[in-house]
């Protein structure tokens, strides 16, 4: 099979020949169809999450059939299914038995400990995959199980926030502006300033109002969610939001946070992260894809072409999400 791998931090992706691996009792085999593209990806090539494993094969948010399956598997050969970014928690820790597995410590995640989804073939533990509608289309739908996903969790953690502003309208924003507008809330879209295609792109949505991130809000909001990379955008959104307001970060790395008065966080407003998900996330979010109003916007790229995918990722050229298609699979 062919994979494509980080060799090492801040070198770019290599093509490999691997041998097919063997299910352990609790793996299955994919055929990826599809797998798509996420930030995280790019933190993964540049080093900048701890202990990565180098070599190691990206990729969160794949799609593909089952091809084998391990002695104790629930899912079958045939089925079709959905890998995340979670691929194992210890079911032992306080967190886990809490209802947050999120927030294991000994957690692994795939692309990021264990071999993604950037390859023809990939294992991945069956009691942390999804099984998906033989239907759906696998370029649609692998963005979904993480920009869709932990978009989501981050949408949770906002509350019941009306007025919701995005700060950073890529992949994960423009699928989470479909959820909120789905719910009766209102979304305002912050772009990297001066990027017209990406606000023009946020009002075709539906948003209320798309504009610069050096621009103020126009209206105070009830939360903000932020998904670029830019810790300078935290005490911005702090001064967007209302008293009792919540930023919710929502990225796995940021570049440090600039210091700010104590006023702007005043008020009981509320700066948080999100960390991963649970599996109930995801079962939770794929049953509401599942009602179909969700339509997410891809760029394809076949799977050779995953360093050029990586690249328009951090140039923000890109329009809604990118995806990897493996060849001879249907997208
Ligand atoms: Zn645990
Ligand atoms: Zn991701």
């Amino acid at each position: 099979m062919k994979a494509w791998v980080c060799p090492g931090p801040g070198q770019d992706l290599v093509q490999v020949e691997r041998e097919l691996p063997e299910p352990g009792e609790h793996e299955i085999l994919i055929r990826v169809e599809a797998c798509g593209v996420c930030r995280t990806d790019l933190h993964v090539r540049d080093g900048e999450l701890p202990d990565i494993p180098y070599p190691i094969v990206p990729g969160h948010q794949a799609v593909g059939a089952v091809v084998a399956t391990g002695a104790r598997t629930r899912i079958r050969t045939g089925e079709r299914v959905g890998v995340a970014w979670l691929g194992w928690t210890c079911g032992e820790c306080s967190h886990c038995r809490n209802g947050r597995e999120n927030l294991c410590d000994g957690a692994r995640f795939h692309g990021y400990h264990i071999d993604g989804g950037y390859a023809e073939y990939m294992l991945a533990d069956a009691r942390f995959c999804f099984v998906l509608d033989r239907e759906l289309a696998a370029s649609t739908t692998a963005p979904l199980l993480c920009a869709g996903l932990i978009g989501f969790r981050t949408l949770r953690l906002a509350g019941e926030a009306h007025r919701i502003g995005m700060y950073g309208f890529g992949s994960a924003a423009h699928i989470l502006t479909q959820v909120a507008l789905h719910e009766g809330r209102e979304v305002y879209a912050f772009t990297s300033p001066g990027d017209r295609e990406a606000q023009r792109f946020a009002r075709e949505i539906g948003v209320s109002w798309a504009g610069g991130s050096d621009e103020p809000a126009p209206r105070e909001l009830d939360a903000a969610l932020i998904f670029a990379p830019v810790g300078a955008l935290v005490p911005k959104a702090l001064r967007d939001v209302r008293k009792g307001g919540a930023v919710v970060c929502g990225g796995i790395h940021m570049s440090d946070i600039p210091s700010f008065p104590y006023a702007d966080l005043w008020g009981e407003r509320l700066i948080r992260s999100v960390a991963n998900l649970t599996r109930q996330d995801g079962r939770d979010f794929m049953a509401l894809a599942a009602e179909g109003f969700l339509n997410p916007q891809v760029t394809t790229y076949p799977l050779d072409h995953a360093n050029r995918a990586l690249a328009d990722l951090r140039s923000g050229k890109l329009t809604g999400s990118a995806v990897l298609v493996v060849d001879g699979q249907q997208a």
